[in-house]
């Protein structure tokens, strides 16, 4: 007997690498002359963290981010050259993984300073460890008091092992053309260099401030006096804006979604009125409906909030969820019988969020959410399809 096909893939992502490709062209040429990093933490937003960092790599990106050392390991196993940063907190124990593998280190508190200085003390070879000091300006999440860094930086300069890269913040306002907090935290920042221009300690020779929102809707903030920047641009490479202004912004780049979630139909049927549809009856059918099962469920990370609120598009129109999103199927409402939704088949695909279907934001901003949870929260069941 001839091998038995496989079935028929349901459900998936599709990852547009061309889209990928000219939004790192676009937003390289927007920022310059700082450097666009390459942020492909978490899975590069879920879009599948080698080939993204491949296709970046080919548009000539040179540095990468991952958030934590376990991301970074897995890429240069699967080959990427390159500089890595790790942007998350280290533990101690970590050092010496950062140090084989070639992956920059976030100096994100004194104790790391601490440990690095000791751990580079003990074993290491002049420049074995990469460091980049993170200044908490604000965000309040990782960093140390700027008022610390100078002298934090002093000692990183006096220990042979380790080569001081770069000098970091991050904004927690960004996302908003009109945040003044913003502003805040850029002043901080520069009164940091200014302290450290005082104190006769030099500035590292990279530094990076600018996420999406700060290399765009707050450009002067993008590239500070003295040194070359990087910009740490993640979610408009993937053309998924978090918020209304960076669309507006994606809108005037130029910039494209890369993902697009799409499931088949599976199975319709017309219910009658009065009919309830899905787990805990929440929808109940006003007049006779043609109902379609579509293969998505919370199991493949479509949000289970999407329950009567979300849409999905077939063949360009937009149907509502009826009823409970399940883990493994989605209803939606397509309708009178006789109406426009008549045509829909068994075997049909349903765009969730993507080209020809409702932007990531749209579908973030209807359950209070930002469209990086929806693409960094599909789960292994549904594949990357590389595409483009
Ligand atoms: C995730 C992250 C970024 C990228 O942020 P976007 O809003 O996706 O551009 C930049 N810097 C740090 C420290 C991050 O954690």
């Amino acid at each position: 007997m001839p091998p038995l096909p496989p079935p028929a893939l349901l459900t998936r992502a599709e990852i547009d690498l061309g889209a990928l490709r000219r939004n790192v062209r676009r937003l390289a040429a927007h920022v310059a002359p700082a450097h666009l990093m390459g942020i492909v933490k978490a899975d590069a937003y879920g879009h599948g963290a080698h080939p993204v960092a491949q296709a970046m790599a080919a548009e000539g990106l040179t540095w990468f981010a991952v958030a934590r050392a376990a991301e970074g390991i897995a890429l240069r196993e699967a080959g990427l050259a390159g500089r890595v940063l790790v942007l998350g907190a280290p533990l101690p124990g970590d050092l010496d993984a950062h140090a084989a593998h070639g992956l920059d280190l976030s100096v994100t508190s004194e104790a790391v300073a601490e440990a690095a200085i000791a751990w580079a003390s003990a074993t290491a070879p002049a420049g074995a460890l990469r460091v980049h000091v993170k200044a908490d300006t604000g965000m309040h999440r990782l960093g140390l008091s700027p008022d610390a860094v100078p002298g934090v930086l002093e000692r990183l300069y006096a220990t042979e092992g380790i080569e001081v890269v770069g000098l970091l913040t991050h904004f927690a306002t960004a996302d908003e053309a009109a945040s003044s907090f913003a502003d805040t935290q850029a002043s901080r920042f520069d009164s940091l260099l200014h302290a450290l221009e005082r104190a006769g300690v030099p500035v590292p020779p990279v530094v990076h401030v600018a996420n999406s929102g700060a290399a765009t809707l707050h450009p002067r903030k993008a590239v500070p006096t003295g040194a070359a920047a990087l910009a740490r641009v993640g979610g408009l490479v993937y053309g998924v804006p978090s918020s209304p202004d960076l669309a507006r912004v994606a809108e005037r780049l130029a910039l494209e979604p890369v993902m697009r979630l799409v499931a088949r139909v599976v199975h319709i049927h017309t219910v009658a009125a009065g009919e309830t549809v899905s787990y805990g009856q929440t929808w109940t059918a006003a007049a006779p409906t043609r109902i379609a099962t579509v293969a998505v469920g919370y199991g493949d990370g479509l949000p289970r909030a999407l329950s009567n609120v979300g849409v999905a598009a077939i063949a360009g129109h937009r149907y509502p969820i009826a009823g409970r999103v399940c883990m493994d199927l989605t209803m939606l409402d397509l309708g009178a019988p006789d109406g426009p939704g008549r045509t829909v088949q068994v075997g049909d695909e349903a765009v969730f969020f993507g080209p020809d279907g409702p932007s990531a934001l749209d579908v973030a901003t209807c359950i209070g959410t930002i469209s990086y949870e929806l693409t960094t929260g599909l789960t292994e069941r549904v594949p990357r399809v590389l595409v483009g």
